[in-house]
């Protein structure tokens, strides 16, 4: 991960303000995306990343749905694969912590935790982080047998008994990840059929070491120092029990990470709407990937939408030209 060799000799209280054209908030799919057009395109790039490139795509241990990649491939190496090609074109990637944008005129200044940054244009890729159950036991737990990523923890419990929670893509993604390490895979979802695509669960309810309970709910994650037993419900009956368990993997949608864009237009869960061009309704800022309101959340969804995002901005200060940003 790049450092701005600028930014340092600056001196840690004194930040330094740098022109750029396109500042990308979140490194995943999205961000990533956005940041090779754009830096394709000419625009000075900025991105900024508190973590790692990647994104939501540094849990996943094999991408089947990838866009040329035939075989399954890591998220991790598809995350350094989409940072590198972005570099190439000249996209800079800063690590640190965006913490406040604002507006003054045409010109947007991002706060971050290595510095300010102005550009005449904003995308906000910052995605979503993975929701919570909410019951007894989960965050006493959590890094003991309680885990919301199957890629990270999993290898842990080779051969153990594993419960996961969700009906979604990712809980039947995960849990088709966890079957290759353990026969004793249980995945609970609260309705009757899964969300998930239809594919991916007809692969899951055919798949041996994989046990799908519909109409159940965790309510209790019990034990010593980590996970020993799940108390289970029936929400059809009613009835609960308990059981043994050794993990507990939490699948169960995303909350969308807005709180950086407070002016933007929202959905009612949260997810920032955009035109078909990605703009939001604050001129000059863009949203793609997971933060954005979409039907479908897919890594080539995100990276589409930042390559439109990307162009879009380019035809933004297109039209600014000839004004001074403020
Ligand atoms: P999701 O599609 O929102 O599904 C979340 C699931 O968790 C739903 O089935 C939901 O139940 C259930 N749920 C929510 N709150 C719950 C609670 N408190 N207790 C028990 N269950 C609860 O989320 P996701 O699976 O994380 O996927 C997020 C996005 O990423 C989706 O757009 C998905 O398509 C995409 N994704 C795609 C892939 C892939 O293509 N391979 C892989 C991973 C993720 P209800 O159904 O009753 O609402």
């Amino acid at each position: 991960m790049d450092l701005k060799l600028d930014q340092q000799s600056t001196g840690e209280n004194k930040p330094k303000e740098t022109e750029k054209d396109l500042i990308i908030v979140g490194a995943g799919a999205g961000g990533l995306a956005a940041a090779q057009y754009g830096a394709r395109a000419n625009l000075r790039t900025l991105v900024i990343e508190e973590l790692a490139s990647g994104g939501q795509a540094l849990n996943i241990d094999g991408l089947e749905n990838y866009p040329g990649f035939p075989e399954p491939v890591n998220g991790f190496e598809l995350s350094q694969q989409l940072e590198q090609q972005a570099k190439n074109f000249g996209a800079e990637i800063l690590m640190g912590t965006a913490t406040e944008i604002t507006k003054k005129g045409n010109t947007f200044t991002v706060k971050t935790t290595m510095g300010d940054y102005t550009a005449p244009t904003v995308i906000a890729a910052t995605g979503s982080k993975h929701r919570l159950l909410g019951i007894p036991g989960e965050k006493e737990f959590s890094g003991r047998g309680v885990s919301y990523c199957a890629t990270c923890d999993g290898p842990f419990f080779k051969n153990k008994k594993m419960l996961v929670v969700g009906g979604g893509d990712a809980a039947c993604d995960e849990s088709m990840f966890l079957s290759k390490l353990s026969d004793k895979v249980v995945l609970v979802h609260r309705r009757d059929r899964f969300r998930a695509q239809k594919s991916l669960a007809d692969r899951v309810l055919h798949n041996e070491n994989i046990e799908t309970r519909f109409n159940t709910v965790p309510v209790e994650i019990r034990g010593e120092n980590k996970v020993e037993k799940v108390l289970l419900k029936n929400s059809e009956t009613g009835e609960e029990y308990e059981e043994a368990f050794d993990a507990v993997f939490v699948f169960i949608g995303s909350i969308p990470q807005n709180q950086l864009f407070p002016d933007t237009e929202k959905d009612e869960v949260g997810h920032i709407l955009t035109n078909q061009r990605m703009e939001t309704n604050v001129p000059g800022m863009y949203a793609v990937g997971d933060l954005r309101s979409t039907p479908f959340r897919q890594l080539v969804v995100a990276a589409g939408e930042g390559a439109i995002a990307a162009h879009s901005a380019s035809q933004y200060i297109d039209d600014l030209e000839g004004q001074a940003y403020e």
